[in-house]
């Protein structure tokens, strides 16, 4: 696998696709045997998955359930849950003591970890000590909004990786520079992205969106703008992403990216949206939609409602498999719609083409 390589699978079962993806890919011939493996997943907060908050266990269970099966046996799993929340209850309600048990992989509590200072250009900061120890770190975010950086993913899930007294220090800090220059400290071997159902704008969650898809990489920084793209997000609207291939930590450019998706997603939409995010849902006539395409639609409404432009939509946007055979005047979204007047190409389409379409 190599830097630049970029892996998507679309679906809803997450365990499943993991393991087909980690075993495609053949994952394990790039870790020495003997390894000690961490895993990072994003437990900000006591919520479960579907919350749109926190890693999906079935992803981490079918990551260890590969690996376990490849032969390696010194895996643990790391987190520091955001200041005032408990780790070891994020644990518990998340599903990963049972997974922990399952599996017989240890839960560090990073909070009760010792740490070693660092300095990267003119910033110092304390690392947790056993994100130091690892001889390979797979880096498990949630694809989700975040109030203050847009967006979060592989580069900020980072940030659960230090004490919580510089995880305060980080917001006076400002966020992005800190967060790009700790991923110089802590080098994350692959990313894999849990996009099963992240949230709109909250890393806390309380907005889920059904996105039906895990994406794969080495690469924090090209998965992080791939991520924007289909989240509607230009690179600039999220600065860490270029602040951490400024210092080294990896290369945004998507168009030296090999991208490859393994399936279409074609099930059919079964989760109704939150009544919380029926100011963009009133946009859009859909008919059969699939989850990857309807979220991308979704989260492209919220970008244009942000920047004040969604009360200037005319109509409504069509969307989903039932549209089909129609031939409509009108603007759709999808392959499915290819024959209205107006079609925003892909299957799934990307956020960020959706606004750029639209915005034409
Ligand atoms: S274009 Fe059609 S088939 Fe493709 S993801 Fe959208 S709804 Fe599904």
């Amino acid at each position: 696998m190599q830097n630049n390589d970029l892996y998507v699978i679309y679906g809803d079962q997450p365990k499943k696709m993991i393991m087909h993806l980690l075993d495609d890919i053949k994952v394990a011939d790039e870790i020495p045997k003997d390894s000690l493996i961490g895993i990072k997943p994003n437990l900000v907060l006591a919520k479960p998955a579907t919350s749109g908050a926190t890693t999906s266990p079935e992803i981490i269970a079918g990551t260890i359930e590969y690996l376990q099966s490849e032969g390696f046996k010194n895996i643990i799993i790391l987190e520091s849950s955001w200041i005032g929340d408990s780790t070891v209850r994020s644990f518990r309600v998340c599903g990963y003591e049972d997974i922990a048990q399952k599996y017989g992989v240890e839960l560090v509590d990073l909070k009760k970890d010792s740490s070693n200072v660092f300095e990267v250009g003119d910033i110092s900061f304390d690392v947790c000590s056993k994100m130091l120890k690892l001889d390979y770190m797979i880096n498990v975010p949630v694809l989700k909004g975040h109030c203050q950086t847009n967006m979060t993913c592989a580069l900020k899930n980072i940030k659960g990786c230090i004490p919580d007294r510089e995880k305060r220090r980080f917001h006076t800090l400002g966020l992005h520079k800190p967060i790009a220059y700790l991923n110089k400290v802590i080098e994350t071997d692959l990313v894999i992205v849990d996009g099963i159902m992240g949230d709109l704008c909250y890393e806390e969650g309380g907005t889920p969106v059904t996105m039906n898809r895990i994406i794969i990489g080495k690469d924090p920084v090209l998965v992080d703008s791939f991520v924007a793209e289909i989240m509607g997000y230009e690179l600039e609207d999220v600065p860490y992403i270029e602040i951490a291939e400024e210092i080294g930590v990896g290369i945004s450019d998507l168009n030296n990216a090999n991208i490859t998706e393994y399936n279409k997603d074609e099930k059919i939409r079964n989760i109704d949206p939150p009544r919380s995010i029926k100011h963009l849902t009133e946009h859009i006539e859909e008919k059969e939609a699939c989850s990857a395409c309807y979220g991308s639609l979704v989260h492209a409404l919220d970008r244009l409602h942000n920047q004040g432009l969604l009360n200037k939509l005319e109509g409504k946007i069509h969307i989903g498999q039932g549209f089909k055979d129609s031939q409509c005047e009108g603007l759709g979204v999808g392959k499915c719609t290819e024959n209205f007047s107006n079609h925003i190409k892909g299957c799934p389409p990307k956020a960020r083409d959706i606004i750029k379409f639209i915005k034409k």
